[in-house]
């Protein structure tokens, strides 16, 4: 069986190379924050103390990390040492430009590249029910299918390598912006004295409701946990990725730039580090207003 390299063990890596492990696929492992790996090394992965290390050892190499900038860094330091034939897999977010012109330089060198960046939150990775988006060859991508499938239950090939990452794009576009718009919704909502239960009771029965409000708030703020999940900053990442993305091909995104500016507010008042449900408490504290949560159920 090919030896699998799994470079970023954050907050979906490593639930995501732990379902890897426990369903008997081998891998070496690799994070800067050496605390992130103890996990892996539990389940039998071997650790790796550099990235390069993980590229010389595994046949097929993943990558989860934050943004295109480490993304870009880590795969140019391994691209000379991963060995012709092998296969880098990409499932971070990052801007599709840089996703293409990594792909070129691993063809360059004989090397397969696929992009799956990931749908979902970090709840379906634990229980290894993570969406994949899938950019590559036909080939390619049938090699990675059975990591996909231990990783996720859902799994789209979007066409050649850059197009999981724009499937992403346009995905994140509308899961994020959603934030904002709830976040709106509840301060107006608790401005005029409504019942939280009530008014989700209402909502989640018209054309009004979406997943963001749905399926993950009431597990996440309004439950009182601002635990990540997916940051703020990530969000905020992804909508500054979103705008620079439409605007190089020329489509305005006026709601997209609207929202990446209110999580940028977000973070200027602390709550980068917290899950982006947040929102809502951000732009409550901003306007006085007490922060929505739903009652306790005994
Ligand atoms: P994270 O910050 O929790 O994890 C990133 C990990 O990468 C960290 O453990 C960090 O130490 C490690 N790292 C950073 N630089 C490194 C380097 N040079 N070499 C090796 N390791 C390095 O982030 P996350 O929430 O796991 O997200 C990872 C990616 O997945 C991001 O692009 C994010 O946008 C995307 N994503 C996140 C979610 C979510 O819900 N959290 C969902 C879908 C997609």
């Amino acid at each position: 069986m090919a030896l699998i390299g799994f470079i970023g063990l954050g907050r979906m890596g490593r639930p995501m190379a732990s379902n890897l492990c426990r369903k008997g696929f081998e891998l070496v492992v690799h994070d800067v924050n050496r605390a992130a790996v103890a996990d892996l090394q539990k389940l039998g992965a071997r650790v790796a103390g550099s990235s390069r290390e993980v590229a010389e050892a595994g046949e097929i190499i993943l990558t989860m990390l934050p943004n295109s900038e480490i993304v870009r860094e880590v795969v140019h330091d391994i691209l000379p040492v991963v060995r012709k034939g092998s296969l880098i897999m990409d499932m971070s977010t990052i801007d599709p430009l840089v996703t293409d012109s990594l792909a070129k330089d691993a063809a360059g060198r004989g090397i397969a590249f696929v992009d799956a960046p990931v749908g979902r939150l970090a709840s379906h990775a634990d229980r290894g029910e993570c969406l994949f988006m899938v950019g590559g060859a036909e080939a390619d991508f049938q090699r990675v299918k059975p990591l996909l499938e231990a990783m996720g239950t859902t799994i789209h090939h979007c066409g050649p390598a850059g197009n999981g990452t724009r499937t992403k794009i346009v995905n994140n576009y509308l899961a994020i912006v959603s934030c904002q718009t709830n976040a709106e919704a509840l301060a107006l909502a608790q401005r005029f004295g409504l019942s939280i239960e009530k008014t989700l009771d209402v909502i989640y029965g018209t054309t009004a409701v979406n997943g963001q409000l749905k399926i993950a708030w009431p597990a996440k703020v309004l439950a009182g946990d601002i635990e990540p999940g997916f940051t703020v900053d990530l969000a905020h990442k992804d909508l500054t990725l979103i705008v620079q993305a439409a605007n190089a091909a020329k489509v305005p995104m006026p709601v997209g730039a609207a929202a990446r500016e209110a999580f940028n507010v977000a973070r200027s008042r602390g709550f980068g580090p917290k899950d982006f449900s947040v929102m809502v408490d951000a732009l409550c504290e901003l306007a006085g207003i007490e922060k929505p949560r739903l009652e306790k159920k005994a």
